[in-house]
């Protein structure tokens, strides 16, 4: 076992980094990189902490870990066996919020690369970045696009980029992506015209106009059929409120908060056009506001999806399944650089959830699996 990665995991997971805070964390890191002789890039921008650090060739390929130390909120702590901030270890099993999204990648990541420099460093042939930041789980607009625009104003490039984000579903490496879908929102306003509940046909009745819309919006053809099922553009309804009015009163409003989780295949053109059309056929007056929150990206199959696909083949004897299913991920600033881009990580099966936790023996795996990619690209 691996000891290192344990010790720098409960370091990382003692300090409470709900996001945008670092509380110290990318610190921690920072001594272990600059022990390897890594030249770090602080960026505080306004509440968030970020950091790029390299070490090797810049004119070799550049090989980029991507993570984030922050962290999701742990709701109510009397749903945890421990507290969220204590790292815990029981039957094998480390507990703590951010063990498996993503402190428990970070650390194995970390540890992978001071393995390979201390056998390798004399060897490689380019050179091997991270860059962290404290805003993935929140709003992230202070996180990897504002440092990914400075990057490419100083001419920095990545060839590969591995986001240590957990794609694991069943096992260890079962599951990897080379994009994401995109995430709209959309809040929209029914406007119509209220009135006595005894007397509904001299008023309009949005809730009842609602329950029509929705379930046609919720089975809409998006013409993405083709894609495997949890890569189709999917829309989830996730508000309904209208203003309280007196019991026999038709109200004269109504608001719905919706997502619209869309692949590579939709644009969002086509949505906000397909979306109009749906209200105007069921004869709905309205008015919406529409944020983007995040593009969908895939990036090419080449030699870093090659060297992962064989890593894990040999150490599961089955290729991973390559999907671009799940929320959004700091991914989606990384394509603007060209970067070929491999999501792999820890098992998803706890993250954001009470009692996450991440299996002692896959830290360990999962550190041998960077290694062996690191040695592919660089030697
Ligand atoms: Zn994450």
């Amino acid at each position: 076992m691996n000891s290192s990665i344990l010790k720098l995991l409960k370091k990382l997971i003692s300090k409470a980094s709900i996001s945008p805070n670092d509380m110290g964390c990318q610190k921690i890191i920072s001594k272990e990189l600059y022990k390897l002789g890594f030249a770090i890039e602080n960026f505080k921008i306004e509440d968030t902490n970020n950091m790029f650090a390299k070490i090797g060739n810049k004119h070799g390929k550049t090989l980029n870990f991507l993570g984030h130390t922050d962290v999701v909120p742990p709701g109510n702590l009397l749903n945890w066996k421990y507290n969220p901030f204590v790292p815990t270890i029981h039957d094998n099993n480390l507990f703590g919020r951010g063990a498996a999204d993503m402190k428990g990648s970070i650390s194995s990541f970390i540890i992978s690369v001071k393995n390979f420099l201390n056998k390798f460093v004399h060897k490689m042939k380019g050179r091997i970045t991270i860059l962290l930041t404290s805003d993935e789980e929140g709003s992230a607009k202070n996180g990897i696009k504002k440092v990914v625009k400075y990057l490419i104003k100083k001419k920095e490039k990545i060839d590969y980029c591995i986001v240590g984000e957990p794609t694991s579903e069943i096992f260890l490496g079962d599951t990897i992506k080379n994009g994401r879908r995109g995430s709209l929102h959309l809040k929209l306003y029914f406007l119509g015209k209220g009135g006595h509940i005894a007397y509904p046909n001299s008023s309009e009745n949005l809730i009842h106009k609602a329950c029509f819309f929705i379930h046609d919006l919720t089975k809409f053809d998006w013409g993405d059929n083709y894609v495997d099922k949890d890569e189709k553009t999917s829309v989830q309804v996730s508000k309904i409120f209208s203003e309280d009015v007196p019991e026999n009163v038709i109200s004269e409003n109504l608001f719905l908060r919706i997502n619209f989780r869309f692949s590579h295949k939709v644009s969002v053109k086509q949505i906000k056009f397909c979306v109009r059309n749906l209200l105007n056929y069921h004869n709905i007056k309205f008015f919406m506001k529409w944020k983007l929150s995040g593009k969908p990206f895939i990036t090419k199959r080449g030699k870093l999806l090659d060297i992962v696909n064989k890593t894990i083949f040999l150490l599961n004897k089955k290729k991973p399944k390559v999907s671009i299913s799940g929320g959004t991920s700091d991914g989606r600033f990384i394509s603007t650089m060209k970067s070929e881009i491999v999501e792999l990580g820890l098992l998803n099966n706890t993250i954001h959830k009470p009692n996450e936790f991440v299996n002692i023996n896959d830290l360990n795996k999962l550190s041998a699996i960077y290694q062996k990619i690191i040695e592919g690209l660089l030697l």
